[in-house]
């Protein structure tokens, strides 16, 4: 993790549970999906994590209400003009879709390639007309871009969300996230202060947007479901606007989906995966994800050390630099503190945090000097690991400003990151949630 500021997220599964250790020499956060498994092999998983990687936070996937097709016995090509029934003919794998769909609506069919226009709908049976033909088989996802109300969390939902919790997750991923009220709904009812990633991946959510990243924790630009939702050709733009958003409001946002999406068969990656993830660092992303290359792939660890090296060398290169709007005088400190730092060529710049928000208003710049969090809260110190540039380090509790910078000396000392003459810039707040104190140390004998 030595230097690296773009952090990784590795979705655990048959391919890599086994090589959790081996694997959190290069990971941040492991991510487990919780629409795979049983209770008991998701609990299993956690408990392996907790075990082999105590150091790696855990964000726990919701699945939410995301469609399929259920079990065809052949597959059903159709063309244009054809009529289709959902029910019937093609069953899907929650009736929840009768609720969702309305006569007019598009639905699309195995990632993409298929559309189909609802007619009729009536309870547990649509019937549709086919506007863009292919093959229909078992198992394809379906989605509904139009959709523009949630129907909320299932009962399995809450009950993984609630395991999840249980075992130490440290992030719930939300997905299908629609309005800032799916994230309110989901923090009142787990009654923690997990931090909610809210995916990104449905066209409603785009039209959210400002809301939702406000109110949550932060985000992930789910390019799977986002890329069908809002059409391929519209996936590098809005990719675009959720980074930059996050960035805004200083919400961590990671990058999720076919990041090295060939190396699931292959032990190299494309050339076009590899500028992805380096356009991913000029964005400023706070972390890349994988998913199928780590769960299912052949290659788990080679994806994972590619995407370490593609990161490191990516960084060396381009500047992820931003200078988002001050809006408070918090901003202003945290600004202050960074650009004091930069003209100091301070060592390192040292927080001390509570809440975090310290800590996540100096990254927004995405600063060069290395930038260390100190913290009392062992839960806040193991969420800072999915933001940009944080070391999180847990620290006893500070009551002094005093305290903060003989702390923040003595640590430096240790790790040995200065020597005499140099210089840290710390910055902290005395306040909840404030950002209102930095000072520039020089470094004496
Ligand atoms: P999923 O989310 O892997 O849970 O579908 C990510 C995405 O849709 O890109
Ligand atoms: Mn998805």
């Amino acid at each position: 993790m030595n230097n690296r500021r773009t952090k990784i997220v590795a979705t655990v599964g048959p391919s890599s549970i086994k090589l959790v250790k081996e694997l959190s020499q290069y990971v941040d956060v492991f991510r487990v999906n919780l629409a795979h498994g049983t209770k008991e092999s998701i609990k299993e998983y956690f408990e392996i994590i907790k075990t082999e990687a105590p150091d790696t936070s855990i964000l726990a996937d919701i699945p939410g209400p995301k469609l399929r097709v259920g079990d065809l016995p052949s597959p059903i090509t159709v063309k244009k003009g054809d009529k289709i029934t959902f029910g019937d003919q093609i069953p899907v794998s929650d009736n929840i879709f009768f609720k969702l769909i309305k006569p007019g609506m598009e639905v699309l069919i195995a990632d993409g390639t298929i559309k189909v226009i609802i007619n009729e709908v009536e309870d547990g049976r649509a019937v549709a007309t086919v506007d863009e033909g292919g093959v229909i088989s078992s198992r394809k996802g379906i989605n509904i871009p139009d959709v523009q109300s949630n129907i909320g969390l299932s009962e399995r939902d809450l009950e993984l969300a609630q395991l999840a919790i249980n075992e130490g997750a440290d992030f719930l991923g939300l997905s299908f996230v629609l309005s800032a009220n799916d994230i309110k709904n989901l923090r009142e009812k787990v009654k923690d202060n997990v931090w909610i990633i809210a995916k990104i991946e449905k066209k409603g959510a785009v039209n959210n947007l400002s809301e939702i990243v406000k109110e949550a924790d932060g985000v992930m630009v789910a390019r799977g479901d986002l890329g069908v939702e809002v059409g391929l050709e519209n996936l590098p733009k809005i990719q675009a606007r959720i980074i930059k958003k996050a960035r805004l409001y200083g919400k961590p946002v990671i990058l999720a989906t076919q990041v090295l999406e060939s190396m699931v068969n292959s032990p190299i990656p494309t050339r076009a995966e590899v500028i992805d993830v380096a356009n991913s660092v000029i964005e400023g992303v706070d972390a890349i994800m994988l998913s199928d290359e780590t769960a299912i792939g052949k290659y788990p660890l080679e994806a994972v050390k590619t995407l370490e090296n593609l990161i490191r060398s990516s960084e060396r290169n381009f500047n992820p630099r931003l200078y988002p709007p001050l809006k408070s005088y918090n901003d202003a400190i945290a600004s202050a503190a960074v650009t004091a730092a930069q003209l100091a060529s301070a060592k390192a710049i040292i927080i001390y945090t509570r809440t975090g928000s310290t800590a996540l208003r100096i990254i927004r710049q995405r600063p060069k000097i290395k930038i260390i969090a100190m913290t009392p809260n062992y839960k806040l110190a193991r969420k800072l690991k999915v933001c940009w540039g944080i070391e999180p380090i847990e620290i006893e509790s500070l009551n002094s400003i005093d305290s903060i910078i003989e702390h923040a000396r003595q640590l430096v000392e240790k790790k040995n990151l200065v020597k005499i003459g140099d210089v840290i810039v710390i910055a902290s707040g005395t306040e909840e949630l404030a950002t209102d104190f930095v000072k520039v140390e020089i470094i004496k004998g």
